[in-house]
């Protein structure tokens, strides 16, 4: 596993890997933010946002097993960025 992944034990209520597809889907649909960390990318942070697909989180983390990153969801989007150390995403912050 990406290794900055592994240094984020889940705190309930404020963030929690998303380990499968239903989590995602879940996530994706509700309130709250996503947060992608990623090896080669950086980290960020998408509030709704096109980048953030179910297709993508499939390759990264079921088949990869989160060999290159992971998605962790975050109810608070300035606590995601700061926690996490992340940026806003280039493309929906845009
Ligand atoms: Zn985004």
């Amino acid at each position: 596993m990406y290794k900055k992944c592994t240094n984020f034990a889940n705190v309930k209520g404020s963030y929690f890997r998303l380990e499968d597809e239903k989590q995602f889907i879940q996530a994706v649909s509700g309130e709250g933010f996503i947060v992608i960390l990623d090896n080669a990318n950086g980290d960020e942070v998408h509030p709704k946002c096109s980048l953030v697909k179910l297709e993508s989180f499939s390759k990264k983390v079921v088949e990869n097993q989160g060999s290159t990153g992971c998605y962790f969801w975050c109810g608070d989007y300035d606590y995601a960025l700061h926690t996490f150390g992340a940026r806003d995403c280039a493309f929906c912050m845009r």
